[in-house]
């Protein structure tokens, strides 16, 4: 298995809530789309796929047969051992109930928990309230599916140090930094620097991802290398390849974080690895 600390596990993101076909052609929607993507992405060098999944007009939405065709066709691919991370806010106004139907029910090995409330986009409020967080992340425990903790500002870090004294998660943390979203912290290496800092004081030994969407992408993508952390890449977070270039895939995106960390001197983990790394069963 060689050396993990030498590994970077590369998150792959295709779909998001937010991408629609008008936005680009190439984002993946139905999920014989996401599945085939996820399939091709595996083979290009990501450990983990982030699962959304949209209705019939595609919205995002939390609609529970999207999300078991998506699964079951990943887990189809039997030579494909991906780790499969569904998300539990789909969108933002999605019913609590709705949000934790997937994970619950299909249990893959992780799912997202967005860490705090917050003014999205400045249009609207992406709400985790507590008592939903707090069911949530208990939820996860009994079902044996491994939080992975996004924050989108360095508040959110100390409510997850909140919920871990609580009982609510369990350590070792695993973080996805996720930055530039208007309403969340910018994205920036100083602010990456700090989001590292403030987790490394309240949550030793958790491990750690980041992600910057539109112009922060290549900042965040090659710091989080340079600073020790993993990567996540997709279209949920940049539809496009560079300024004004469309993605023709999200392949191209694991592609490139794979040359990124290649050039490095790191290697990309497999999800064997990625499985040791998390502390995944
Ligand atoms: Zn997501």
């Amino acid at each position: 298995m060689g050396d993990l600390r030498n590994k970077k596990i590369i998150t792959v993101a295709t779909t998001g809530a937010w991408p629609t076909k008008e936005n680009t052609p190439h984002v993946p929607i139905e999920p014989e789309e996401i599945a085939e993507e996820v399939y091709q992405c595996w083979k290009s060098g990501a450990a983990i796929c982030h699962i959304h999944c949209r209705d019939d007009q595609g919205r995002a939405a939390m609609e529970f047969p999207k999300f078991r065709k998506t699964v079951e066709l990943i887990r189809a691919r039997k030579d494909c051992d991906i780790i499969i991370n569904l998300t539990t806010s789909g969108g933002v106004g999605l019913s609590e109930d709705d949000r934790i139907k997937p994970f619950s029910e299909l249990l893959p090995e992780m799912a997202s928990y967005d860490c705090g409330t917050m003014n999205w986009q400045h249009a609207t409020v992406f709400e985790n309230n507590p008592v939903f967080l707090e069911k949530l992340g208990l939820l996860m425990q009994e079902k044996g599916v491994k939080p992975e903790i996004e924050v989108f500002d360095p508040g959110m870090i100390y409510n997850a140090q909140y919920y871990a004294k609580k009982g609510v998660l369990k350590a070792p943390i695993h973080f996805q930094f996720c930055m530039g979203v208007a309403g969340g912290i910018k994205g920036s290496v100083k602010n990456l620097v700090f989001m590292k800092e403030v987790m490394e004081e309240v949550a030793p030994g958790s491990t750690w991802s980041a992600f910057g969407v539109g112009p922060s992408a290549m900042e965040i993508l090659f710091a989080a290398v340079a600073m020790g952390g993993h990567v996540r890449v997709g279209m949920e977070d940049n539809v496009y390849y560079r300024k004004g270039v469309l993605a023709e895939s999200n392949m191209i995106f694991v592609e490139r974080a794979r040359r990124i960390i290649e050039e490095f001197g790191c290697e990309v983990a497999n999800p064997a690895e990625a499985r040791e790394i998390l502390g995944l069963k």
